[in-house]
């Protein structure tokens, strides 16, 4: 399981929309380093290097995270404003129905990072 701080981008560190990686495989978001070439530094933000080439690859790993961080887990319906479970943040749903419906199966997985959650 990634750490939510691998799911930001170093420029905007933000969680990421678009992942994309440099040549030299450090993973932004698209947005934040399309700007960053547009103001003309063509050097990695992260190291400082300079780079050969610009090209962008889509960072397919943390795209299919993205995905899946954003997909309810009762519908599988990918949500654009998700609605995480306060339990545990890290499953979302559309709407309370499909947190309810799929309460029964999540309630086993749904604990705080630092605290379990005691059922009754
Ligand atoms: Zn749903
Ligand atoms: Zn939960």
């Amino acid at each position: 399981m990634l750490d939510l701080i691998d799911l930001r981008c170093p420029i905007s560190l933000k969680i990421m929309k678009d992942p994309v990686k440099t040549v030299n495989n450090f993973t932004y978001d698209r947005k934040s380093i399309e700007k960053w070439f547009k103001t003309g530094n063509f050097i990695e933000p992260m190291t400082g290097q300079s780079l050969n080439d610009i090209e962008l690859t889509i960072n397919t790993e943390i795209a299919n995270i993205l995905v899946q961080r954003n997909t309810c887990s009762n519908c599988n319906t990918l949500l654009q404003k998700p609605k995480r479970c306060s339990g545990c943040n890290r499953v979302c749903y559309c709407n309370m129905n499909c947190q309810k419906t799929h309460w029964k199966k999540h309630k086993n997985n749904c604990t705080r990072e630092n605290k379990q959650h005691v059922h009754t």
